[in-house]
């Protein structure tokens, strides 16, 4: 299995940091976010270290994926929250801090809650030229 001694994440797999759990498996591992940005915040994490969600093997993401809906879900049935977000960033400048492939399950209470994801218009973006860019090479 993939370590990464200098990786936060790693170190919580290893036992070596706390972390506070919520789901533990074979390839697979959930926790709260040590800074919440809404209540109940949590993270689901790959046993396993890859630096980002684009580097993951399917079959770890799909595992990884099925226990974030898993947690969306009560959180919804348990927790009263009335939405979910589910975010990954990839890389630093999608805003990526710690290099190992994660999933945000982040419940929401309301519009206002304190989270925010701001979908800021781009303008004047040729969509065809885009397009071709993109889905000759899937
Ligand atoms: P990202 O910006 O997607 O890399 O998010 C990393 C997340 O990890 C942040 O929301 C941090 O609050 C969270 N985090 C960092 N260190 C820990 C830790 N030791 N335990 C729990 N969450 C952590
Ligand atoms: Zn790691």
């Amino acid at each position: 299995m993939k370590f990464d001694a200098n990786c936060i994440f790693c170190k919580i797999v290893a036992g070596q940091v706390p972390c506070t759990k919520l789901y533990e498996d074979e390839d697979v591992l959930a926790f709260l976010d040590i800074n919440p940005v809404t209540y109940g915040h949590t993270l689901v994490i790959s046993k396993e270290h890859y630096s980002t969600f684009l580097s993951t093997p399917k079959a770890i993401m799909n595992k990884v994926m099925n226990v974030a809906q898993r947690i969306g879900q009560v959180q919804i049935e348990q927790l009263g929250a009335k939405g979910v977000n589910i975010l990954i960033n990839s890389y630093e400048a999608a805003g990526q801090v710690v290099p190992h492939f994660h999933v945000h399950v982040i419940p929401r209470y309301t519009a206002k809650d304190g989270f925010r994801l701001e979908f800021k218009e781009l303008k004047d973006v040729n969509l065809p030229k885009v397009a071709e860019e993109i889905k000759d090479n899937l």
